[in-house]
């Protein structure tokens, strides 16, 4: 088995398929490389700042953004995010989904001091968990897909007029289409579907969330500026951040963006990604040893789909031999403890690739 071999025919041209980071596209790379003389220049000055505005001008026409959202973004990720939205976008008290690790860190963050405790609906791994409705909350979060566990929710308002929906879209973004007015914070990391480095966050923001933001900032609670949601809507107007962003990070999401612009939008980016998961489940349903963990399956991601093996298949020794084939990332989240794999089919990855994957998965199973 150490010296399992994929016969050529199943090896991807691309043996990427981690959740994040993800695969970067070569033509990335050579757009990175023809830029390299932004790399090592003032993130004040106008060559960086035209790249941070042709940034967000992407994540705008990308998204169709309404008259009044605005494109916002910080240093930190999806995590630091979170501990901005605790400071700077909760008033009161948040309510929460958390049907996985990422849901559940945003409700661990939010129980912050100066807050009450969060209202937290939980959901077993590999479901989907709703609000009551009777939550009383002024933020109503949840991840759009758990990369965890490969669930995937539908993105919709919740709570009374004055409320946020505040969605987590880091691994769908970029890879999944939604309607952002039915929401009032979209924010993600760029690691995932828009295949870029991580260390960023960016957030689509309507009119009402900015408003709330601008009303937390001007309140007597001590907000750290790093963590100032105000300050960031302020920086990002003048196509910067509070403090140096990686160039390198956005010259791969710039070449991202436009791609997908030129394929066809969000609408291609999501029929590629719908495209690639079938392909995964349709496989899986079919295996006699294999089934998607997600029961439900309007609830199976599409772009992180999570396969369970039954006692006669050890997963884990299928990813170290494809692992040795050149074929990476494939496992569960370490937490999780499932015999199973995880395969991001995300925008950047060629369907070809997926199909391949699955029969050197079939491969590796036969040698076992
Ligand atoms: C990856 C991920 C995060 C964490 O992103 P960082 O940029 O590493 O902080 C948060 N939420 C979801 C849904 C993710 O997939």
């Amino acid at each position: 088995m150490a010296d399992f071999q994929l016969p050529p025919a199943l090896v991807p041209d691309d043996g990427r398929f981690g959740c994040g980071p993800s695969k970067i596209r070569p033509e990335q790379v050579d757009h990175l490389v023809a830029h390299a003389h932004l790399l090592g220049t003032s993130h004040r000055q106008k060559p960086v700042r035209e790249l941070v505005g042709r940034v967000r001008a992407g994540l705008a026409d990308l998204y169709r953004l309404a008259d009044g959202y605005e494109v916002v973004l910080g240093n930190g990720g999806s995590t630091a995010f979170w501990d901005a939205a605790a400071f700077s976008l909760i008033e009161k008290r948040s309510a929460h989904l958390s049907f996985g690790e990422f849901g559940q860190k945003f409700a661990t963050a939010a129980s912050a001091p100066w807050l009450s405790a969060p209202a937290v609906v939980r959901g077993d791994p590999g479901t989907v968990a709703a609000f009551a409705g009777d939550e009383e909350a002024d933020i109503f979060a949840y991840p759009h897909n758990e990369t965890s566990t490969g669930a995937m929710a539908a993105v919709s308002r919740h709570g009374s007029e004055g409320a946020l929906t505040v969605v987590d879209g880091t691994s769908a973004a970029g890879g999944v289409a939604i309607d952002a007015r039915a929401t009032d914070v979209y924010y993600f990391a760029p690691q995932k579907n828009f295949a870029s480095d991580g260390g960023l966050w960016f957030a689509l923001m309507s009119p009402k969330a900015i408003d709330r933001i601008g009303r937390v900032a001007s309140s007597d609670r001590y907000i750290p500026e790093f963590l100032s949601l105000n300050i960031a809507v302020e920086n990002s107007r003048l196509d910067q951040t509070l403090n140096t962003p990686a160039i390198a990070t956005l010259l791969l999401m710039d070449a991202q963006i436009q791609w997908i612009a030129e394929n066809g939008g969000l609408d291609w980016a999501h029929a590629r990604t719908k495209n690639s998961s079938d392909l995964v489940y349709a496989w899986a349903e079919a295996h006699p040893t294999a089934s998607p963990f997600v029961s439900n399956p309007e609830h199976r991601s599409q772009v992180v789909a999570t396969i369970d093996f039954d006692g006669s298949v050890d997963a884990s020794k299928i990813s170290a031999m494809l692992r040795s084939n050149g074929i990476v990332d494939i496992d569960p989240y370490r937490k999780l403890g499932r015999n199973q794999l995880r395969i991001a089919t995300f925008t950047a990855i060629e369907p070809s690739d997926v199909s391949r994957l699955l029969g050197a998965i079939d491969a590796a199973i036969a040698a076992l």
